[in-house]
């Protein structure tokens, strides 16, 4: 441990057990935490560890470490909370270039105060003079497109490397759309940089899109190049509750089928109204369907969403429909997305399972998980994202017992042959341990497993980075 001292300092190396346990990575305690302050620290650890054949694993806010299969071995965690810094904001050109450590919710307080672009209001005919640059417009600000709830502790390494996406992602899309470039260090210790801060910055295979979701086995993120947007003007989001799943279905597919851009689609089921306590008081029987629509953007492009949505509900024989302002709207956003993610105090515990299938089989996989599938009588909520394919459940969790396991275990893979048979797959986003060992973590194996077990051994030769977490227990 004196060589990683020599590099760090001891007072970023703890070998204490107290910090190992707290650094634990599904119960496997490291023997060291390391925090590198500069990215050339990062890659003098990385060439000792894999000279000397040290299993590692990279750590952001630890928000996920949950995420992937139990590692089989677990030498030194890496944290990366001391490379901390915002390298260069450039509205100019919408790019911001970044630490892997820094928090969202810091990141998005640096670039809100930074003017976007000018934005020549279309009665000027688009030509820039005194009076009209960028009236009204003009401070308003940037925002990073990341949409994580979880911002206040989840850092921009962490987001990238699992590919954290949430509800938004129907408009700004996934962490592939947002990174333009990533500088990073290999297995080897070699510090690499990938991409650019240009929107059309690669010839040849795009190294950069490749580590994003890479979980911390392809090496570490160091620091990264993302897209900014203008923050926008208004938002605003329709809450709405059907009898049943086709009303909820007709109304979002007529939203889908209108020239509109919401920013988020969602559909609520099981128990999911009364987990976020959205009550209707028409609410009879068990649960109804809730469909929250939202929109942002310019003052008028809200305006009208909020007029059409509206009546769109309507006609799909909606029961109640509730609306949200900016404010109200972003605290729904952050309390839904926390919720939904499987990350709100009361959801220790739970095993949460993401679905991911062809846009057009929503119905069929919300059908299916009302449908029963869980016995028992069983806590059931699902989240899905209309629009993107994706529905995050929530089961009960687990006590540990084997019979416990077994019933999960039997779940799971009802839903994996349903999800797959209607071309999706499904991956365990959280579940402890031990439970882990009777899940299929990362769903039916991919035909591309054998390239990916080809890039894996080419970057990381020794096996040393995130062994046995990721699919196929690479
Ligand atoms: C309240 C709440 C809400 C959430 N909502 C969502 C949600 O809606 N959608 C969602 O997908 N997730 C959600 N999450 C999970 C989590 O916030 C995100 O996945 C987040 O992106 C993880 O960031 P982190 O810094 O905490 O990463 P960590 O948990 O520290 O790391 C995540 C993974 O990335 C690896 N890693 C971390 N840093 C690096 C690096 N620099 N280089 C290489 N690998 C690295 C780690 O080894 C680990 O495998 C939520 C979490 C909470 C607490």
């Amino acid at each position: 441990m004196q060589k990683f001292e020599d590099i760090i300092g001891k007072d970023f190396l703890r070998t204490d057990p107290e910090t190992c346990h707290s650094y634990a990575v599904d119960g496997m305690i490291p023997r060291a935490v390391l925090f590198p302050g500069q990215v050339e620290e990062v890659s003098e650890i990385v060439k000792i560890a894999c000279r000397e054949h040290l299993s590692v694993v990279p750590w952001g806010g630890g928000t996920q470490m949950g995420k992937g299969a139990v590692p089989s071995r677990l030498d030194l965690v890496i944290g990366t909370e001391r490379l901390n810094r915002v390298i260069d904001i450039d509205a100019g050109n919408l790019t911001v270039t970044v630490q892997a450590g820094v928090r969202l919710f810091d990141l998005q307080e640096a670039v809100a105060g930074e003017e976007n672009r000018c934005y020549i209001p279309v009665e000027a005919g688009g030509e820039e003079s005194d009076e009209s640059v960028c009236s009204l417009r003009e401070h308003r600000g940037c925002f990073v497109p990341l949409d994580v709830p979880a911002g206040n502790r989840a850092t921009i390494g962490g987001i990238i490397a699992a590919n954290t996406s949430g509800p938004r992602r129907l408009l700004y899309g996934l962490p592939r759309d947002v990174v333009l470039g990533v500088r990073h260090v290999a297995p080897t210790g070699e510090i690499i940089g990938m991409g650019g801060k240009t929107v059309k910055n690669v010839a040849g295979y795009d190294l950069c899109k490749m580590m994003i979701g890479s979980l911390g086995t392809l090496g570490i993120l160091c620091e990264m190049t993302l897209r900014l947007l203008p923050l926008p003007e208004r938002s605003g989001t329709w809450i709405c509750a059907f009898p049943g799943l086709q009303e909820a279905a007709a109304f979002v597919d007529a939203i889908f089928a209108r020239p509109l851009v919401p920013c988020a689609v969602e559909i609520l089921g099981g128990e999911a109204c009364d987990d976020l306590a959205l009550k209707w008081t028409g609410q009879g029987e068990k649960g109804c369907f809730s469909v929250a629509a939202a929109f942002e953007g310019a003052e008028e492009a809200v305006a009208r969403m909020k007029a059409e949505i509206e009546g769109l509900a309507s006609e799909a024989g909606s029961l109640e429909k509730m609306y949200l302002d900016d404010d109200e709207h972003r605290r729904f956003w952050s309390s839904y997305g926390s919720r939904a993610a499987g990350f709100s105090g009361d959801q220790d515990g739970m095993v949460t399972l993401k679905l991911n299938y062809p846009i057009s089989r929503y119905r069929d996989v919300v059908a299916f998980l009302e449908s029963g599938w869980v016995t028992d009588n069983a806590h059931l909520a699902s989240y899905t994202h209309a629009g993107s394919g994706v529905t995050r459940i929530h089961l009960p969790g687990e006590d540990g017992t084997k019979e416990n396991f077994e019933k999960i275990a039997r779940w799971t893979g009802e839903l994996l042959s349903q999800v797959c048979a209607v071309g999706g797959n499904l991956v365990v986003e959280h579940a402890g341990p031990e439970l882990k060992k009777h899940l299929p973590v990362w769903g039916r194996p991919r035909d591309d497993m054998k390239m990916m077990q080809w890039i894996k051994k080419a970057m990381d030769p020794e096996g040393i980075f995130s062994p046995g977490r990721f699919i196929g227990g690479m």
